[in-house]
């Protein structure tokens, strides 16, 4: 996995809209990230979800969201290092780090970056 400098795993800019269903995430070395709540529900990086120790997790056997669960509540910041979204069913195990959220970017530029990596 290739190493991100500070500038580009330091947001500058968040921006949630509860209108377009997205976390706009402007980074300081100037890049801009668009997260659809879907996407960052579907990405959820806490044991429930991903799986743990071989164990696959919740996710794994899920096909599709309900409203509930793709319906975002509230974002908070978690030290200086991450973000965590409480979503509409409950769950709020997520823990966002940037640099996660900066690696899993879904702009065309950075996808193709990581395909071109492989
Ligand atoms: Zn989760
Ligand atoms: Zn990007």
């Amino acid at each position: 996995m290739s190493r991100l400098t500070d500038e580009q795993k330091t947001p500058d800019i968040i921006a949630p809209s509860l209108e377009r269903r997205t976390i706009d995430i402007t980074w300081t070395d100037g890049h801009q990230s668009s997260y659809s709540f879907e996407f960052l529900r579907w990405s959820c990086p806490c044991a429930i979800c991903r799986g743990e120790g071989g164990v696959p997790g919740v996710l794994a056997s899920t096909h599709e969201l309900t409203p509930d669960q793709t319906e975002l509540v509230e974002v908070g910041p978690v030290g200086n290092y991450a973000m965590s979204i409480t979503w509409k069913d409950g769950h709020a195990a997520g823990i966002y780090t940037w640099e996660y959220l900066r690696l899993i970017c879904p702009c065309p530029i950075c996808r193709g970056q990581q395909e071109t990596g492989q």
